[in-house]
């Protein structure tokens, strides 16, 4: 690696002068340059041909406003994205995300990981991401729906199930998807696939909404397996309360682990007697139909609650940061070693720093890039564009087994390009080459476009 340090170092600062203060996407660029510079070092047909850099400008990118009015009347004004990244191996694909800390930084970070996290899915789809500074906390669901009306009304102009087919990220569950599933068969008069994350009735997939959390565990599963281990009475603690939290922790309940945490912006629920079921029920129906705190679990089943913490300082076997960008730093991971830790997975995107990251390694601590482990999400958003193409819906055990089958063979690929030694895997390295082979060949393929 130390070869190519220079290079490396020069390529980031090259992309920095053409996106100057765009700090999230620039720590996606270089990690993603760091394994692959020195992979392309002696492969002229990805050298010279200017790959990397190719991949680092947005094929397109939509900025638009978005008004609409409160309930009081009085008009609110947004800024609306889209970001589309990279369709050499398929139609843009990629989550729309509503919280007040959206910005281009972030977006074109998060559309850039899901070129390479689409590719590893095995799935012909290319990358994108888009969503607004909207916070759709504490807003009335008519307040959301206006917004959601508005938002589509000029998004609708650029995707279609042909071209971009967004789906949910942060603040964007199944009541948005379906407020502005409406909005654009209204606008465009055409039903078809254009969301993915839809609800059942109207052409959503079963499992959709738990894969992103179930293929965390699956994969994590899978690494674990790969050193002759398994979940069965692991320690685990999550970050998050939303959708991937939710099911992340549900799929490590039915593995037989302990879950002792799960947290929101406000601060973490730590339970010593594990988080069963039962109270997971609680929780999903606090946050996705009460859009209330985490801190009522505490209140409720007598759990200590962290106010304004994150969960990394408790001691566990696993961790899974399953919340949002740069969560877990360097001095948590410390902690997490110290405390004796053995895997970190990224259910979320990006949540772990760099430095960060450079802690586990050091530490040959199990630790997978969340391009790799929470790519079942956009996987079965694949599969319900094909069920919706082929006018049917399979089963819950039929997705669910296209699910697994899907996250073994992420596994396998990163294997493939990340294995170091007999035990030590490189998920970081893996999931970065075995992403960028395909989307590089298929852009080599199509020619300078
Ligand atoms: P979600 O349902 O909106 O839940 C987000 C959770 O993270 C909430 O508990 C939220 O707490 C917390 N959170 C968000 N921003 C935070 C911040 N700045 N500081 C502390 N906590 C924060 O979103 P999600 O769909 O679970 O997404 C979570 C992560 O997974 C994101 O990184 C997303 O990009 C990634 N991801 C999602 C999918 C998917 O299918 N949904 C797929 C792949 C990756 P509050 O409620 O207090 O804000």
């Amino acid at each position: 690696m130390s070869n190519h340090t220079k290079e490396i170092a020069q390529f980031v600062e090259k992309i920095a002068s053409k996106n100057p203060h765009e700090t999230e996407f620039l720590q996606a660029v270089e990690e993603v340059a760091e394994t692959i510079i020195p992979f392309i070092a002696d492969k002229p047909k990805y050298k010279d041909s200017n790959l990397l850099e190719t991949m680092c400008e947005p094929e397109r990118v939509f900025m638009f406003r978005v008004p609409w009015l409160n309930d009081k009347g009085e008009v609110q004004v947004n800024r609306g994205y889209r970001i589309q990244m990279n369709s050499a191996i398929g139609p843009y694909k990629g989550g729309l995300r509503f919280h007040p800390s959206v910005n281009l930084s972030i977006l074109k970070f998060l559309a850039f990981e899901q070129t390479f996290k689409n590719s590893l899915t095995t799935l012909p789809m290319g990358g994108g991401k888009g969503g607004s500074d909207f916070n759709p906390k504490g807003k009335s669901d008519n307040e959301v729906m206006k917004f959601c009306q508005s938002f589509m009304t000029e998004l609708s102009k650029y995707i279609g199930q042909f071209t971009d087919v967004p789906a949910g990220d942060i603040g964007v569950g199944g009541r948005e998807i379906g407020y502005m599933f409406g909005q654009y068969k209204r606008v465009q008069g055409e039903f078809t696939g254009v969301l993915t994350g839809k609800g059942l009735q109207y052409g959503g997939s079963l499992i959709r909404p738990e894969a992103t959390g179930y293929g965390c565990v699956y994969f994590s599963k899978e690494v674990l397996n790969h050193i002759n281990d398994g979940l069965d009475g692991k320690s685990a603690i999550v970050s998050g309360s939303g959708n991937v939290a939710q099911f992340t922790v549900e799929k490590l309940i039915q593995n037989g682990a302990k879950v002792l945490s799960m947290s929101d912006s406000g601060g973490t629920v730590y339970d010593k007697d594990g988080i069963t079921q039962e109270k997971l029920e609680f929780i999903k129906e606090l946050k996705n139909v009460k859009r209330g705190r985490i801190k009522e679990y505490a209140d409720k089943y007598k759990a200590e609650f962290h106010e304004g913490k994150t969960p990394w300082d408790i001691k566990c076997d696993i961790a899974y940061p399953c919340a949002t960008q740069n969560e877990l730093q360097v001095e948590d991971a410390k902690t997490l070693q110290k405390n004796g830790c053995i895997g970190v997975f990224e259910g979320a995107n990006m949540p772990c720093t760099a430095d960060a990251i450079e802690v586990f390694k050091e530490h040959k601590m199990m630790f997978t890039p969340g391009k790799a482990s929470n790519a079942g999400g956009v996987a079965t958003s694949g599969l319900e564009m094909s069920q919706n193409s082929l006018r049917l819906s399979w089963t819950r055990d039929e997705v669910d087994e296209r699910l697994q089958g899907i996250m073994k063979e992420i596994h396998r690929n990163c294997v493939q390009h990340g294995k170091v030694t007999k035990d030590y895997v490189d998920y970081v390295k893996g999931a970065n080459i075995a992403g960028f082979v395909k989307v590089a060949d298929a852009m080599l393929a199509q020619g300078c476009v």
